[in-house]
């Protein structure tokens, strides 16, 4: 292939859909990533409506359904001796409709990189850490990498994209700086081995300030998130291990206590996710875009993560491809960008925050309390305060909505071309 029009730094999922668009296009671009496989340390699985339709726009919804997805059809909160029992409308099922999806990362990076792969304009180059930015007088233009072997690689093109995640190496390379909102909690996350006893739903257990979340996340798995106050983790690690795995398996569903104890021997078998809501200085610079973690990396509150990085792709993919037809201004195609995805990220990230607040101010009893008899309230009366539709509808699809259903890559759908 010669040389790329656009280089992505980093294979997750802001930087597939990306590159998927752009090759699908007829643009030739290449992906750096890290790591030499897509099998991923915990990431976000969690697949809102929005970003599920923006699948379906790109003809993948049968390969998405195939992905061995688990759709909960509702949430369990227990706190104490009550359980609450939450119910998804079916329009939620993504089996009948746009619905929520719990998708594996690996397998919806293979699938993303696998359909980009159908064209001979896509390159991607797996374990290949980007580390400096290459300038010409006044703008970037490549990427220095280094291989595993210890190879040195330098690639060249008009415009570098960084999707590479909440602590972004070419952002720093670029010298932005972040903003950031505090957010009161990490989260300590593993996966263990499904037994098949626990009922297909979100577990949620309430214990005085501590939330802890299970769920199924594909055939036999679960995942198994421990929400604890910012910093305490460290003070945990202090204490006995045994202390830890005792605590956790007293607090997930009881069906739960031997897989457990059974998944957790070390503390290596525990991932830290400190918690962060933060947004870069800039998303642009000449010949360079932020997009996805990279620009804005986001708490996990209410699964956003995964969601925004696409919706920011598509959104990119929009401006940069009539920007390369009618060879315009790449960096006002950047700018734009910036224009248009920063107030949607300030707004997505303002609602987690406040969720996040409300919930730590009030602690998690109250505010599940006060959020069942809203939702209770809705439901029977169906009236719902304008402020409430708004928020759930920006966390669902996304605000403003972005769709991938206009544009070369959906006529592109399941054609490949010829290498
Ligand atoms: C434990 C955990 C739970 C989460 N829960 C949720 C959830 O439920 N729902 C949700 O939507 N989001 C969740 N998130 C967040 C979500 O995973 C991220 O917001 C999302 O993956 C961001 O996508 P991205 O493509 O921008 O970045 P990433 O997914 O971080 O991808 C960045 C990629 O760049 C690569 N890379 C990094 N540096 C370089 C470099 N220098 N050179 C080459 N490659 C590089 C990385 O290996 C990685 O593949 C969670 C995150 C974590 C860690």
């Amino acid at each position: 292939m010669r040389d790329p029009q656009v280089i992505v730094v980093g294979g997750g999922p802001a930087g597939l859909v990306l590159a998927l668009l752009l090759s699908r296009s007829g643009i030739r671009v290449t992906v750096l990533e890290q790591a030499a496989t897509f099998a991923r340390e915990f990431r976000g699985e969690l697949l809102q409506p929005g970003a599920n339709r923006i699948f379906g726009d790109l003809n993948l919804r049968e390969q998405i359904l195939a992905l061995g997805y688990v759709f909960p059809p509702g949430m369990d909160i227990r706190d104490g001796r009550k359980t609450i029992r939450f119910e998804l409308p079916p329009v939620f099922d993504s089996r009948r409709g746009d619905g929520i999806m719990i998708v594996p990362q690996q397998k919806l990076l293979e699938l993303l990189a696998a359909e980009a792969s159908k064209r001979s304009n896509f390159r991607l180059v797996m374990g290949c850490f980007a580390r400096e930015l290459l300038r010409g007088e006044d703008c970037v233009c490549g990427v220095r990498a280094q291989l595993r072997s210890g190879e040195e690689m330098i690639v060249r093109a008009p415009l570098v994209i960084a999707c590479d995640g909440r602590f972004s190496a070419i952002r720093r390379a670029a010298g932005i700086g972040v903003r950031e909102s505090s957010v009161p909690f990490d989260l300590v996350w593993f996966s263990a081995f499904n037994p098949g006893t626990l009922p297909d739903r979100i577990h949620l257990r309430i214990a005085r300030d501590q939330m802890f979340v299970a769920f199924a996340s594909r055939s036999n798995q679960l995942q198994i998130g421990w929400f604890v106050h910012k910093g305490k983790y460290a003070r945990l690690r202090a204490r006995p291990f045994a202390e830890t795995v005792s605590h956790i398996a007293a607090h997930v569903p009881v069906q739960l206590d031997r897989t457990v104890r059974q998944a957790l021997k070390g503390w290596h078998d525990l991932s830290l996710l400190p918690a962060v809501s933060q947004v870069a200085e800039t998303w642009s610079q000449p010949g360079l875009l932020l997009l996805g973690d990279a620009a804005h990396p986001m708490s996990p509150s209410m699964g956003q993560g995964i969601n925004v990085a696409i919706y920011d792709a598509v959104a990119a993919a929009q401006r940069l491809v009539p920007a390369f037809a009618a060879g315009a201004s790449l960096d006002e195609a950047a700018r734009t960008i910036e224009k248009q995805r920063r107030p949607a990220i300030a707004a997505t990230q303002r609602t987690q925050n406040i969720i996040t607040g409300i919930m730590y101010a009030l602690g998690p009893n109250a505010t599940l309390k006060f959020a069942s008899a809203l939702i209770g309230l809705g439901v029977r009366t169906r009236w719902w305060p304008g402020c409430m539709k708004r928020e759930a509808d920006r966390l669902l699809w996304g605000d403003p909505r972005v769709r991938a259903n206009h544009g070369p890559w959906a006529l592109a759908g399941n054609k490949s071309a010829s290498r």
